[in-house]
């Protein structure tokens, strides 16, 4: 069970710019949430508020009903996947998917049995020694996705995690996301500028604009029904 609440979140940045003003939101367990809006709206500044990148100036983040304004982003049961991938060079695809886990004290053959579901669901058996630089941009993308799924958590958020990759790529990456979800059963909180994404991935969009969510709704009604 992980439901997400966001109750008037506020962002300030230290320089005094008002990236995010009284964000609210309710996320049910399991949904595929979208966030959509210009660059600038705030659309990162959120994402990182509820993984613990980022300070929440006021209001409240609450997790499963949880206060989690002050909870260290190592505990707080999310993993994040961005668009740069973040992978470790030096590192093998089984390491950079390892070391989370490794961080956490979880031990080896733990480690190993996470390690080599989330290779299969992932279809990245046969890559799992080799580095990132030696790997295609979707092979990078999917080894992303597997340090998140390793840790097993209740929230993914994911910012733009495609926009590097090209069309085809995209699509394809698109239909293992959207099986991942079914799959994994988790909430996600997924941030695009791309409104296929948007219109097949999401339970329901955020429509964000300077700093404000202008609208929440299905993507049936947000986009059929103009
Ligand atoms: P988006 O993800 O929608 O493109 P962001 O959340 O990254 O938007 O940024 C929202 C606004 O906050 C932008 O105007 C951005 O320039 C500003 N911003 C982001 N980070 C900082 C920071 N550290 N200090 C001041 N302003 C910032
Ligand atoms: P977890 O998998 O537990 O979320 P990560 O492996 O993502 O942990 O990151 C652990 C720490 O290393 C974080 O502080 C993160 O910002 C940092 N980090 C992640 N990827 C890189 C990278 N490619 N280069 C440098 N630091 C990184």
């Amino acid at each position: 069970m992980s439901e997400v609440t966001l109750k008037n979140v506020c962002k300030v940045y230290p320089n005094g710019f008002q990236a995010v003003k009284d964000f609210n939101l309710e996320i049910q367990d399991k949904e595929f949430i979208i966030f959509v809006g210009p660059s600038g709206c705030g659309k990162s500044t959120t994402l990182r508020m509820v993984a613990g990148l980022e300070e929440i100036s006021s209001g409240d983040l609450m997790i499963d009903g949880k206060r989690m304004n002050d909870v260290e982003p190592k505990d707080r049961d999310i993993a994040m996947v961005f668009q740069n991938y973040a992978l470790y060079p030096h590192m093998t695809v089984y390491d950079n998917m390892a070391f989370g886990l490794k961080l956490r004290k979880v031990p080896k053959d733990e480690i190993d049995k996470k390690v080599r579901e989330a290779a299969k669901i992932l279809d990245l058996e046969a890559l799992l020694e080799r580095k990132p630089a030696a790997l295609s941009g979707g092979q990078r993308q999917r080894v992303a996705m597997g340090r998140a799924i390793v840790r097993n958590p209740k929230v993914f958020l994911m910012d733009e995690p495609l926009s590097n990759l090209d069309a085809k790529l995209r699509v394809q990456m698109r239909i293992e996301i959207a099986k991942l979800h079914a799959r994994l059963g988790a909430t996600i909180i997924y941030v695009t500028h791309d409104q296929t994404e948007a219109m097949t991935l999401g339970t329901r969009i955020v429509v964000m604009s300077a700093g404000v969510v202008q609208q929440t709704d299905t993507p049936e009604n947000l986009y059929n029904h103009p």
